[in-house]
């Protein structure tokens, strides 16, 4: 122990967290270590069997190999593991602890099941070597479990979430955090360890891993998006011109008008309080009655905070179940033909298939959007939302367990919907009323482009271009009767 640190040397443990401004767990092990390296292990065994996609372990990587360089200019080394599962993770840092003469370790709590069983393994193992481990509150604004209904339990419906998370904070809780100091040098971390049965400790950041192949494109960008937090951070400030707007148009994926900074939110390229930062300066500090614009995409940030909340809180999220327990009786059809008609976009329904051939382009859908197909694959199709919900985190760029998860859920009325299950989305009212010119079909599905605004959203039989593969208004009302069935 040092006289103005209280570990001599520290170990920062990097996962969801890319970024160096405003990280919690990094700004902690600065200002506690006289000394400090930096560490991200990769573990693409278990990302499959997580469904973790190509799209989202090339941005973290990406995003990885920016944030080094800001680390390095910090004399914070980063080094690189590659390991296969969870599982070989604590015996691993062990070792490294033990090599590497760390006396503390610090990482941003996750809270998908098989990330608290990982963390808590790592916390015992290293109590053997007497190397405390802390883990922060980082990636939600409030540490799950913080809010409790008047009966003591989690709630489990957003509008009452949202109610008490907004009468206990005011902005200025979540300021951000100032910039981590900066060590003295770096040059007595060595330059790789080896690491006994698995690969060794290094500090070269891999292109792909084991199983994932997607790159970046000459230009460093994925389906066009640019990873890293400067990126992030530019993201944030051109909306900081447009959130005025968000609570009109964000609806309308012709637009363009929400922020697309999930990818940077769900790796940890921007951090949320970055976010509330941004939106609470335009609303003088309001979160309710500044300004709509505000108020709605801060609503928006607390859907993300809710359905992180209830990952912690239900680890049956964690493990394909629904959140209604009832729903798993539901007769799904394992239409394979179907599946594959949907996600191809190729369903004889414009606006799905616009939507579908976007998330397929892009790595990104607009959440109007995901709503839709998702209700069209769920209630019309009637095919298992885990379906569903495995195909987005396969290839989004931002998947998420704990959101992606709320969202099928929600839309296949199996979670945590007050409404209940006799919502169903009709796409093409859907169709007419949020892309109303047809502007969107016509970018996404170039066989209609030659239609008006009153054919495009139902178009005639048209050569090249598939007929609709269910009957919307019969398939609606079969998964009502199926559903009602359940009570
Ligand atoms: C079926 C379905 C699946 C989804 N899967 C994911 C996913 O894997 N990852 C993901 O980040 N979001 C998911 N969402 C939520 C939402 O669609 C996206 O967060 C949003 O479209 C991202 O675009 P944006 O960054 O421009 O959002 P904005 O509208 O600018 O919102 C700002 C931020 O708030 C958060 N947010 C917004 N809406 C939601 C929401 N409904 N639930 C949770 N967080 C929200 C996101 O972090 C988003 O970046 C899903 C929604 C549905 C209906």
């Amino acid at each position: 122990m040092s006289r103005t640190h209280p570990f001599r040397r520290g170990l920062v443990w990097l996962r969801n967290d890319l970024r160096l401004r405003d990280n919690t767990a990094l700004y902690r092990a600065a200002k506690s270590c006289g000394a400090l390296a930096a560490i991200y292990i990769t573990c693409p065994q278990t990302w499959q069997s997580h469904d973790d996609g190509e799209p989202v372990v090339a941005f973290r990587l990406a995003c990885l190999r920016e944030l080094q360089q800001s680390l390095a200019a910090h004399n914070i080394p980063l080094y690189f593991l590659e390991l296969q599962t969870f599982a070989q993770v604590p015996r691993a840092l062990v070792q490294i602890a033990g090599k590497l003469e760390i006396d503390a370790l610090f990482a941003n709590a996750e809270y998908p099941l098989n990330e608290r069983h990982r963390d808590a393994a790592v916390r015992a193992a290293l109590k053997g070597l007497r190397v405390p481990v802390e883990y922060s509150t980082d990636r939600t604004l409030l540490p799950p479990g913080a809010l409790k209904t008047a009966g003591g339990e989690a709630y489990k419906v957003f509008t009452p979430f949202k109610r008490a998370f907004i009468a206990r904070c005011g902005g200025d809780d979540f300021a951000p955090l100032p910039l981590p100091r900066k060590m003295n040098d770096e040059a007595d971390w060595p330059k790789w360890i080896q690491v006994q049965g698995g690969n060794n400790l290094v500090r070269t950041i891999p292109e792909r891993l084991q199983g994932y192949g997607l790159l970046p494109d000459g230009a460093g960008r994925l389906y066009g998006w640019t990873p890293g937090e400067k990126a992030g951070a530019r993201r944030l400030r051109a909306f900081r011109g447009e959130i005025e707007n968000y609570a009109d148009q964000r609806d309308f994926p012709g637009l363009d008008a929400t922020s697309h900074l999930s990818p940077y939110l769900n790796c940890g390229a921007v951090s949320v309080r970055q976010c509330v930062q941004m939106a609470l300066a335009r609303s003088s500090g309001h979160w309710v009655g500044g300004n709509d614009g505000v108020s709605c995409w801060l609503g928006e940030l607390l859907w993300r905070e809710f359905y992180t909340h209830l990952i912690a809180a239900f680890p049956r999220l964690s493990m394909h179940k629904p959140f209604k327990p009832e729903t798993d009786r539901v007769p799904w059809s394992s239409d394979r033909d179907r599946f594959r008609q949907w996600y191809a976009g190729q369903t004889g329904v414009p606006i799905v298939d616009a939507a579908m051939r976007q998330l397929n382009t892009c790595g990104w859908m607009h959440n109007r959007l995901r709503m839709v197909v998702a209700s069209f694959l769920t209630k019309n199709l009637l095919i298992d939302w885990r379906w569903g919900e495995r195909y987005f985190m396969r290839h989004l760029l931002d998947a998420d367990l704990a959101a992606n998860n709320g969202g099928w859920q929600w839309a296949a009325s199996t979670g945590t919907d007050a409404v209940p299950y006799f919502r169903v989305f009709n796409p093409y009212s859907q169709s007419k009323r949020f892309d109303r010119d047809g502007e969107f079909i016509r970018q996404f599905v170039p066989e209609l482009r030659h239609l008006d605004r009153d054919a495009i959203h139902c178009p005639p039989q048209l050569a090249g271009y598939p007929l609709p593969i269910c009957d919307v208004a019969q398939s609606r009302k079969h998964a009502i009767a199926v559903f009602s069935g359940l009570k």
